[in-house]
C-alpha cells in the first residue's frame, strides 16, 4: 500500500491531493481547522473574506485536475462573468475596452470556491480527511508529503532556501453587501486600479446569491475605513464613481475585516532541491505568495499542483519527483512573480530591488496595455497571459507581439 499526506486543506492542498490520488493507494489530508459543512470563512484561511477571483488559467488547470470543476462551481452559485463585456475595470487613467475576447471567468467567494472543491476532492475515493489535526513535525511512516500549508508555513522553515521578497505593505478591508434593487442581477466586476503613486484602489466583485463582495484596498499607512461611513468615503475619493454609486445603497451583510500583506515572498526550492527532506515537496503560498491584487494565488496553487501530477507521471521513482516538479512549479510561480512585482516595484515606498531594465520593462507593460485599447488581438493576448492561459513568452512573438512593438516604437 502507497500513502501520500497533504498537509494543509485550503486550495493548494485540494489541489494537491487531486493531482497526487491517482499515483496512491491512499491519500489523507490534514488541517487544522475543524472543516465547515458549508461555504463558511474558517480561521485558518483568515484571508478568506476578502475579494478571491479565479483567473481563467486556474479554471482551466482545476478543470484537468478535477473533471466536472467548473460545473460544480456553476451549481454552486458561481457568477460567469464575461469577459471583458461585464468588466469595467478603470486601469491607471482609462477605462478597459468592453469587447467580447471569447472568455469568461466565474466569480464566488472565497468560502464558496474551496467548499465547491472541498466536495470535489471528497467524492474521490482515495482520499480521506482529517480535519482539527493540527501537524506540527513532517511525517515519517509515509511515502510522499506535500506541505501546503499557506504562507505562514513553519513545517519547512529549518530548510535552508533562497528566497525573493518585496516589502509591500497592501492593506485589504472588504464586506458582503446586498444589493439595492436596481442592480439586482447585475453580474459586473468592477475594478479601479489609479496610476502610482496613488495607492488606493477597489474592487466589486459579484458573488454567490447575487450579492456583491466589495474590497477597497490600500499600500503602507493609507488605511481603509472599517466603519461604513468612512468605506463610502473612501470610494468616493477614487477616481471614477462607479463603485462608491454601488455603495451608496448597498446594505453591508456582515462586519468589514480587514486583511495586512506586509510581504511577497518566493521561496527558491527549486535551487535548493537537495536540501528539502526526501519526497517532502512543498505547494501553493508555501513556495510562493504575492500582492494578492492580481488574483493569482489560488490559480498558482492548482498550476503547482498539474506540474506535481506531470512530474509523478514523468517520474520512475519516487525519490525523482522533487526533482522534476519543482523547476516546473517554478515557472509557475515566476510567470505570476513577474507580473505582480512589476507594478508593486513601480510604487516608490516599495522594499525590493528593481531588476536591471526595469524602467523599460514598464514602458513595455504600457505599451502593452495601450495597444491592446486600440486592437482585439492584443486586449485577449494581454487577458490571457494576465489571467495565465498562456505563458508570458507568447507576448514576445506573433502579429499582437508586432502591434505592441510597433506602440512602442510610437511613444519613444
Ligand atoms: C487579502 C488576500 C486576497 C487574496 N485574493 C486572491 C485572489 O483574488 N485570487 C487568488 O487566486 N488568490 C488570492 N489570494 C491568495 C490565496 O488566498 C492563496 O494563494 C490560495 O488560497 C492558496 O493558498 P494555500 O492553499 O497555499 O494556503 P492557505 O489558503 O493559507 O491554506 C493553508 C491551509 O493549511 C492549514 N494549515 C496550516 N498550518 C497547518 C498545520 N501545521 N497543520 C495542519 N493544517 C495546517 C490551514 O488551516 C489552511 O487550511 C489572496 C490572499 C490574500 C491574503
Amino acid at each position: 500500500m502507497t500513502r501520500a499526506v497533504v498537509i494543509g486543506a485550503g486550495i493548494a492542498g485540494l489541489a494537491a491531493a487531486a493531482a497526487v490520488s491517482p499515483f496512491f493507494d491512499g491519500v489523507v489530508v490534514f488541517d487544522k481547522d475543524d472543516l465547515p459543512t458549508g461555504p463558511r470563512p474558517r480561521k485558518g484561511t483568515a484571508q478568506d473574506t476578502q475579494v478571491h477571483i479565479l483567473l481563467k488559467g486556474g479554471e482551466i488547470w482545476l478543470e484537468r485536475l478535477l473533471p466536472g470543476t467548473r460545473a460544480a462551481l456553476l451549481a454552486a452559485g458561481a457568477v460567469e462573468v464575461r469577459q471583458a463585456e461585464d468588466v469595467s475595470m478603470w486601469e491607471r487613467d482609462a477605462w478597459q475596452a468592453m469587447r467580447d475576447l471569447g472568455h469568461s471567468q466565474l466569480m464566488m467567494s472565497r468560502p464558496a470556491y474551496e467548499h465547491a472543491l472541498r466536495r470535489q476532492v471528497m467524492a474521490l475515493d482515495k482520499v480521506e480527511f482529517r480535519d482539527r489535526t493540527a501537524v506540527d513535525a513532517l511525517p515519517k511512516d509515509t511515502d510522499l508529503v506535500v506541505v501546503a500549508t499557506g504562507r505562514g508555513d513553519r513545517l519547512l522553515g529549518d530548510v535552508d532556501v533562497p528566497a525573493t521578497s518585496l516589502g509591500i505593505e497592501v492593506n485589504y478591508t472588504s464586506a458582503r453587501f446586498a444589493k439595492p434593487p436596481r442592480f439586482r442581477g447585475e453580474g459586473r466586476f468592477i475594478g479601479c486600479i489609479p496610476l502610482p503613486p496613488d495607492d488606493r484602489y477597489g474592487l466589486v466583485c459579484p458573488v454567490e446569491n447575487d450579492e456583491w463582495l466589495i474590497t477597497l484596498c490600500s499600500r503602507f499607512d493609507n488605511k481603509v475605513p472599517t466603519d461604513l461611513e468612512g468605506f463610502r468615503a473612501r470610494a468616493a475619493s477614487l477616481p471614477v464613481p462607479d463603485i462608491a454609486d454601488r455603495l451608496a445603497e448597498a446594505v453591508p451583510l456582515g462586519p468589514f475585516s480587514s486583511y495586512r500583506i506586509a510581504r511577497a515572498t518566493w521561496r527558491h526550492f527549486e535551487r535548493a532541491v537537495d536540501r528539502l527532506p526526501p519526497r517532502v515537496l512543498p505547494i501553493g503560498d508555501c513556495i510562493s505568495s504575492f500582492n494578492p491584487t492580481f488574483g493569482q494565488g489560488m490559480s498558482v496553487a492548482a498550476g503547482h499542483a498539474v506540474a506535481l501530477r506531470e512530474a509523478l507521471a514523468a517520474s520512475k521513482n519516487l525519490d525523482d519527483v522533487a526533482a522534476a516538479y519543482l523547476p516546473r512549479a517554478a515557472e509557475v510561480s515566476g510567470q505570476a512573480w513577474g507580473m505582480a512585482a512589476a507594478t508593486d516595484l513601480e510604487y516608490p515606498r516599495t522594499e525590493g530591488e528593481r531588476p536591471p531594465g526595469f524602467e523599460r520593462m514598464l514602458q513595455g507593460s504600457e505599451a502593452m496595455r495601450r495597444a491592446a485599447a486600440l486592437h482585439p488581438e492584443v486586449h485577449l493576448l494581454r487577458f490571457e497571459i494576465g489571467n495565465m492561459v498562456k505563458s508570458s513568452a507568447a507576448a514576445r512573438s506573433g502579429p499582437a507581439a508586432r502591434l505592441v512593438a510597433k506602440e512602442m516604437l510610437r511613444r519613444s
